[in-house]
């Protein structure tokens, strides 16, 4: 049997906003339905107009977006009970959103229609159809969403399909059920839809899954199995409380692992996923499969020989196939074959025996000692390799630096305050800057110093910081770990800062991001670390 074509839906704009921490603007929404655009998903959900005036402003301005492969949506609900579907103002705005899509749900359940829309089962059947036909009537093509699907047929098989049986009798082209509570199972998901399936032959099948089992993306391939050809999900799984079927996790399942054609360019997956969590201002889960900082990375001593002969003796597809790549951990447990490897990963030479690579290890191992952690930071281990290496100039001496905070009692707000001496080729410079607090004033001042010297680091920002005090046991000898992350728009890297003073140690985290950059512009392309 051939493959059958999966199509993509995406619901990253509307169930994904239903989610906690996942705002965004009109402008962010259109940013991201062209990056979704480009990347190949099918239909992009875009909001649902009649809840609230922001996703009626989206569409306003989606109108003169120019698509190349989407399909825009709108979502809506079925007519109110009792009332004309030409009646329906709620339905009115869907149509008045102008999109070639029109996704509508209805009630599958029965308890639910009697209990909570307290309405009768002929009424629930008629609202659905009656509005499915009203949208074909106008054009729209109808994707119709059985909200509550797998429970509702679970209580009352014979009901929940008569529902499908009214929005096919409307005209709907998609029948999508929905796993709405997240509750149910994988092989219950698989036997139900092949029900559906045996009931509706003709009609084509979507799955729309949550997260609530961590078994959104396991469902959404078994309805796959058992025949349905439209995935509903979202970028990294944003969604109402724990998300939605991962968009970004099952395309590429269901390209190299099953074998389904879906996306042109699978290598642009990683780039995506980044951008929608910077979008919405988001840290990116490092443990995310396929995209995350950590899918590919290798930290005991054994398991990185073996990757090193054989990529594949731990891992299960190529990296680069999702525009991901390897990652050689460096930790207390790291050998030579780590250090070695993060060298080769880096595009630097160094030899197996060298005096130089245990010189490395040595270094390595008496600043993990300090208090240092390299795995989070791999752009100060870059640097340290480099300077072992002799590939490192250094871009600036320090002469000194000076932080203050002032706490005003009338209500003037804080005012912190930095001062950065250094001396560039001889050229002495002194700057003073103002943050929103000190390490900010800090970052500040040594960007303002570098500035004249290095114009190319304006490019470069900080995308997180973060602090954790070591040596707990001794709170006087307490030491402080500052990890920083930066960027230049494109790479990220992770520097790190210890000493029993917060501000050295965020200095040296500081210090190592701008100084990476400066050594990569040298030559090497920028590459994540
Ligand atoms: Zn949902």
């Amino acid at each position: 049997m051939s493959p059958q074509p999966v199509f993509l839906y995406d619901t990253t704009l509307r169930d994904g906003t239903q989610g906690e921490g996942f705002q965004l603007s009109v402008l962010d929404k259109l940013r991201i339905v062209e990056r979704l655009d480009a990347f190949g998903i099918d239909i992009i959900e875009g909001g649902w107009p009649g809840s609230n005036p922001k996703d009626v402003e989206f569409f306003r301005e989606a109108k003169k977006l120019q698509l190349k492969h989407a399909k825009l949506a709108a979502f809506g609900s079925t007519r109110r009970a009792a009332v004309a579907v030409e009646d329906d103002a709620q339905v009115r705005l869907l149509l008045e959103s102008e999109t070639p899509v029109v996704t509508v749900f209805g009630k599958s359940w029965e308890m639910q229609v009697t209990k909570v829309l307290r309405t009768t089962v002929k009424e629930n059947l008629a609202m659905i159809r009656d509005t499915v036909a009203h949208l074909v009537k106008h054009g729209r093509e109808v994707v119709y969403d059985a909200e509550h699907f797998f429970d509702g047929y679970k209580d009352a098989a014979e009901h929940a399909l008569a529902t499908l049986e009214a929005a096919v009798q409307g005209g709907a082209s998609w029948l999508v059920l929905c796993d709405t509570n997240g509750g149910t199972l994988p092989s219950e998901v698989m036997q139900i839809c092949k029900a559906v399936k045996t009931r509706l032959p003709a009609m084509p099948l979507g799955i729309h899954t949550h997260n609530d089992c961590e078994l959104a993306v396991a469902n959404a391939i078994a309805a796959v199995s058992a025949g349905a050809t439209q995935i509903q999900g979202t970028i990294n799984g944003y969604g109402e409380r724990t998300g939605n079927c991962n968009l970004i996790s099952i395309i590429p399942i269901l390209q190299l692992k099953m074998g389904l054609h879906v996306v042109p360019h699978l290598e642009k997956l990683h780039d995506l996923s980044y951008f929608v969590d910077d979008v919405s201002n988001n840290t990116h889960y490092a443990r995310a499969p396929f995209v995350g900082r950590s899918a590919f990375a290798h930290k005991g001593g054994m398991h990185v020989n073996a990757v090193r002969k054989l990529a594949r003796s731990y891992e299960h597809l190529e990296p680069a196939s999702v525009g991901n790549q390897q990652h050689i951990l460096v930790s207390e447990l790291s050998g030579e074959a780590n250090i070695l490897s993060k060298a080769e990963e880096l595009g630097l030479a160094l030899a197996k025996g060298s005096p130089a690579a245990s010189a490395i290890l040595k270094r390595v191992k008496q600043l993990e000692n300090e208090g240092y952690s390299f795995e989070a930071a791999g752009g100060s281990l870059e640097l340290l390799i480099r300077r072992e290496l002799g590939d490192h100039k250094k871009p600036f001496d320090l002469t000194e630096y000076h932080t203050s905070f002032r706490q005003y009692r009338d209500g003037h707000p804080a005012v912190c305050e930095a001062t950065v001496k250094l001396v560039v080729d001889g050229t002495p410079e002194l700057t003073v800057a103002e943050g929103r607090g000190v390490v900010n004033a800090l970052d500040r001042a040594l960007r303002k110093a570098l500035m004249p010297f290095y114009p190319e680091i304006v490019g470069v920002s900080l995308v997180d910081y973060k602090v954790r005090i070591i040596d707990g046991h001794d709170a006087t000898a307490a030491k402080t770990r500052v990890l920083v992350v930066s960027t230049d728009g494109q790479a990220h890297w992770g520097t790190v800062g210890v000493s029993e003073n917060i501000i050295e140690a965020s200095w040296q985290a500081l210090v190592d991001g701008i100084d990476l950059f400066l050594q990569r512009r040298k030559g090497s392309p920028a590459r994540s670390a």
